[in-house]
């Protein structure tokens, strides 16, 4: 039987100790959450977030477009919150209506307020291990893994995902602590039996069960990232790992839900209090 890598409880421990610095600070830290168009996964994920702040004492304000915005009406509304001082986080929902440039809408956001740590500068920070702001997930996953004591200096993890948003820097920020890190993606040739040379294998694919016993061997940490809504409500979730097959080989094994979903919720509003003691 595996140990359950258990990120609901470590989030709610973290989140004690935020809520506590949160209500030391003198003004409330604020994060802006900006939705454009109607993606139902993205409604989910962001009333989480608004429930997290108001729990937290942080204020979360939530600006939502239409999806037939203009780029430059957007971009416009994200420079004026960089020049207000009472507004410490700026976060973009992905993914972004086709019409729109990603790229150009993220970029506008000031580095130093962005919590999601997807600008080309936090990017480049990451990239050369400065410091920097990093990506709430990556970070979900790292506190989850060293909360367990897993040794990640010298220990070969195999990311399965190269996605800018998980897969790579997820990949980056290993690179830095020291460990030997495997990229996979949908074009790896026998990713079993990559992913079987991992001490870690960490998955972001949003592939139901496509880690499954034949992936994995004993002695493995199984970090699964992904996420996939198995009713349309999106309330019920699973992972990308065969949970019921691998949970008896391996080590450690992060549940889904409760692993790394809510660890990366507690670590966008971790990196929100750094911003606005920054
Ligand atoms: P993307 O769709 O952007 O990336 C998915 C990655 O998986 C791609 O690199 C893709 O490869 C790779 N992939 C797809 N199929 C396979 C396959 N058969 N074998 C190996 N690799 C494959 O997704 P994201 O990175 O944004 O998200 C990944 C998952 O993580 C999703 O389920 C998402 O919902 C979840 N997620 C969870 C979070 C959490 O807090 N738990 C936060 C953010 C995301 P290629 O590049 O070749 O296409």
């Amino acid at each position: 039987m595996a140990i359950l890598l258990n990120g609901k409880e470590l989030a709610i421990q973290r989140s004690e100790a935020l809520r506590e610095e949160i209500s030391l600070f003198p003004t409330q830290p604020t994060l802006v959450i900006i939705q454009i168009g109607n993606v139902p996964e993205s409604d989910i994920y962001i009333k989480r977030k608004i429930q997290s702040g108001e729990q937290l004492g942080a204020k979360v304000i939530h600006q939502k477009y239409d999806s037939d915005i203009s780029q430059e009406v957007v971009m416009d509304d994200i420079r004026n919150y960089n020049e207000d001082q009472n507004i410490h986080g700026i976060i973009v929902q992905l993914p972004l209506p086709e019409n729109l440039n990603k790229n150009s809408i993220i970029e506008t956001i000031n580095p130093k307020k962005d919590v999601d740590g997807l600008t080309s500068v936090n990017v480049k920070n990451l990239t050369c291990n400065n410091l920097g702001i990093i990506p709430a997930t990556t970070k979900g996953v790292i506190t989850l893994l060293k909360h367990y004591s897993v040794e990640l200096v010298g220990a070969h993890i195999v990311v399965v995902g190269r996605s800018s948003l998980v897969g790579k820097p997820t990949a980056l920020a290993l690179i830095n602590e020291n460990a030997t890190v495997t990229i996979c993606h949908s074009q790896t040739k026998n990713l079993e039996e990559i992913t079987k040379t991992g001490d870690i294998i960490i998955t972001a694919t949003g592939k139901q069960n496509l880690i499954t016993a034949q992936h994995v061997q004993e002695g493995q940490v199984i970090v699964d990232v992904g996420i996939h809504a198995i009713e349309d409500d999106g309330k019920k979730i699973t992972g990308d790992v065969d949970f019921k097959n691998v949970e008896p080989i391996v080590e450690m094994l992060s549940p889904v839900p409760g692993g790394v979903g809510p660890m990366t919720v507690v670590s966008l509003f971790e990196n929100l209090v750094d911003a606005y003691r920054k």
